[in-house]
């Protein structure tokens, strides 16, 4: 490792040894070998890091690199008036251009960046998991638990015979619970995963979204609401209205929208009332008025106008 990049600060440090302090045109010789031609620059100082070992720096002048320079060290034997060459390498100063500090792949990783052949791995302490039921941990025969799982199977073959797929040796055994709890896995989510979760889903189709805020009724009360299994369902359930924004999507059962089931029932049109029939007798009318019923008008030679014809 480089003398320059572990010097200690120290208390006294020593000043530089005058020799190797003059071999300056050594230390720009090996910073340009080092170096591509013409891009080192003015010798900016000298330090000492201990006894007879002093480093060189120069300004460095690739554009890339700004703020960067390179030290050279170089040291010298005790009795001796030979400087040799220590090492050389290229440091950041004070205000030099930096990359951003380095992030592991694994934190880097962003919802979305996977694409379709991309493998996603695990570590075998993901914190988000823990181990599941595999079965390896069976009970041996001749144990309690196993004798309580027998006399259950032997209950179920007989009640249930017809009613399952299941191998008759699988009913009633931790295994069969295991599968029907959904642990039946090599590993299952954590708490700590539930968790994470949870607090993702919430975040995106929970109750303090703008849209839950707006909304006439939350999707504990909607039919569109699709119950989940296991410890999640007290909280979230998968949403079945295509039309909704959250269709497909895990909702918070405090989540809502306008698209609720009983939000806005539509009103059925109103039916026209039967018709009564309440005669069958048939009225006559008269197509003209009676002579004597006063609206005939007299005619001049005494016979009345012909109302029914035209
Ligand atoms: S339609 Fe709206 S209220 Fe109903 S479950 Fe979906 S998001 Fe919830």
């Amino acid at each position: 490792m480089s003398a320059a990049t572990t010097r200690s600060r120290t208390a006294r440090t020593p000043a530089p040894d005058r020799l190797c302090a003059e071999a300056v045109d050594l230390a720009r010789a090996a910073a340009e070998e080092a170096a591509a031609p013409g891009v080192v620059g003015e010798h900016v100082a000298v330090v000492s890091e201990g006894d007879r070992v002093v480093t060189h720096y120069f300004e460095s002048k690739e554009p890339g690199y700004r703020g960067w320079r390179w030290a050279v060290t170089v040291a010298r034997a005790s009795r001796a008036k030979n400087v040799t060459l220590d090492e050389t390498v290229l440091l950041p100063g004070s205000d030099a251009l930096l990359a951003p500090e380095w992030v592991p792949w694994s934190e880097r990783l962003r919802p979305g960046d996977m694409g379709p052949g991309d493998l996603l791995p695990t570590e075998a302490e993901d914190p988000r998991l823990e181990p599941g039921w595999t079965g390896e941990d069976e009970p041996l025969p001749n144990s309690a638990v196993s004798d309580v799982s027998q006399e259950l199977a032997a209950l179920a073959d007989a009640e249930d015979a017809e009613l399952t797929t299941l191998p008759a040796t699988n009913r009633g055994s931790i295994t069969s619970v295991a599968e029907e709890l959904g642990t039946r896995r090599a590993r299952v989510l954590s708490r700590y995963g539930l968790g994470l979760a949870a607090d993702r889903w919430d975040e995106e189709f929970g109750a303090r979204t703008p849209m839950a805020q707006a909304a006439p009724a939350s999707c504990v009360t909607c039919a569109f609401l699709v119950p989940m299994a296991g410890s999640l369902r007290q909280a979230f359930g998968v949403c079945a209205n295509e039309f909704a924004p959250a269709d497909g999507r895990v909702v918070s059962l405090s989540y809502g929208c306008g698209g609720h089931s009983e939000a806005a029932v539509m009103p059925k049109p109103p039916k026209p009332a039967p018709h009564a029939l309440d005669t069958m007798r048939v009225d006559t009318y008269a197509l003209r008025p009676a002579d004597d019923s006063g609206s005939v008008p007299a005619q001049p030679d005494g016979s009345t106008e012909d109302l029914g014809h035209s």
